[in-house]
């Protein structure tokens, strides 16, 4: 028997951590996203190195972006891919999949899950398959040994924003933009390979671009 689609139930299970180590795992580009937004909104954020380019969301208790009144993800558009991907579980060694007993849907239907074959997972976890597959590209296709630099800008002007990310990508490998949900006019880009500087200085420093920061970001290792 075909299963259902899975369900979010909206509980706290995702964003409630009574251990550290249960907290989620986020890739560096997360972290360096993260790490500025949380000086934008003055909360402070705590993130553990645990090699190889992946980092541990240390927290305890409620996520700092959980908005406990609304049972809601504050970046739910920009929230890092281990969280749009619970609760599937990947072993990125062996890519072997698994589901979270501590989500109570996929505990009231675990035997159907136990009985299903492994690729009905996609069908039964279809938004969270796309983060899932977010996070092999990242790990097996995003280059680790290349720098990047990342650029934070504001712009309380739509169309300025969009002309210099417009910019940006006609000139440099772009291989990540986001724009925040929460800061308003936050953007954040991630670019690959060689960069004029000087240029993105040109670039940036306009009067409708309130502040701007370039960050390197040295190789992975
Ligand atoms: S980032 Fe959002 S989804 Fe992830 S733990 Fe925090 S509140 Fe929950
Ligand atoms: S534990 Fe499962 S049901 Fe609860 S919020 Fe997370 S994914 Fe949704």
């Amino acid at each position: 028997m075909p299963m259902t689609r899975f369900t979010c139930y909206r509980c706290v299970h995702c964003c409630f951590f009574t251990e550290e180590r249960e907290s989620p795992i986020l890739l560096w580009h997360e972290v360096l996203y993260l790490g500025k937004l949380g000086e934008l909104l003055k909360i402070g954020l705590n993130f553990k190195n645990l090699g190889q380019g992946f980092y541990r969301f240390a927290i305890s208790g409620f996520c700092p972006f959980y908005d406990v009144a609304s049972r809601a993800c504050r970046i739910h558009r920009e929230k890092p891919l281990s969280c749009s991907m619970f609760p599937l579980l990947v072993d990125l060694a062996s890519l072997e999949l698994s589901t979270s007993l501590l989500c109570p849907w996929v505990y009231e239907n675990r035997r159907n899950l136990l009985e299903d074959p492994g690729e009905d997972l996609e069908e039964v976890f279809q938004s969270e398959f796309k983060a899932l597959r977010e996070v092999v590209k990242w790990v097996y296709t995003v280059s680790k040994e290349t720098s990047k630099l990342a650029i934070y800008f504001t712009s309380y002007f739509k169309n300025v924003a969009s002309d210099v990310i417009r910019e940006i990508s006609e000139k440099y490998r772009v291989i990540k933009i986001t724009e925040s949900s929460v800061v308003d006019g936050f953007y954040y880009v991630l670019l690959e390979g060689e960069v004029d500087l000087d240029h993105l200085e040109r670039l940036l420093k306009r009067d409708e671009i309130t502040w701007y920061k370039l960050e390197k970001v040295p190789p992975i290792t």
